[in-house]
């Protein structure tokens, strides 16, 4: 881990550059953590749709087309994960995605990838 990284062969112009830059494998987990949570096409419906409103359970299983309780648990998880936040209020908890840069990302990037035009533009 410590010193400088030399490769074997030299290819290219810009390879000590790009070496020197390599993130780092922790980093590289973590973010693979967080494709890892949306490599599921039922969370990326849900991320979908908390991105553009406010629900409760009820609401987005009823979207999903899926009970409650299938919706909670990938509500717990999105949430574990950051990517959304919840907030009580009376018996009924709301989800929404949650005020970050990694969150807006996933937004613009599931648009662009299912070319989709964002119902809030
Ligand atoms: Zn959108």
């Amino acid at each position: 881990m410590d010193g400088k990284i030399v490769l074997p062969h030299k290819h290219g112009e810009n390879e000590e550059k790009v070496i020197a830059s390599l993130p780092d494998a922790e980093s590289c987990s973590q973010v693979a953590e967080a494709f890892k949570l949306i490599s599921d096409g039922t969370r990326l419906r849900i991320v979908w749709l908390l991105c553009h409103c406010e629900e409760c359970v009820g609401n987005v299983a009823a979207a999903m087309e899926m009970t409650d309780q299938a919706v909670s648990h990938h509500l717990r998880l999105l949430k574990k994960s950051g990517l959304i936040v919840s907030r009580r209020d009376g018996k009924e908890i709301y989800y929404k995605l949650a005020d970050t840069r990694q969150a807006a990302l996933v937004h613009l990037v599931i648009e662009e990838m299912l070319e989709v035009v964002c119902p809030l533009d």
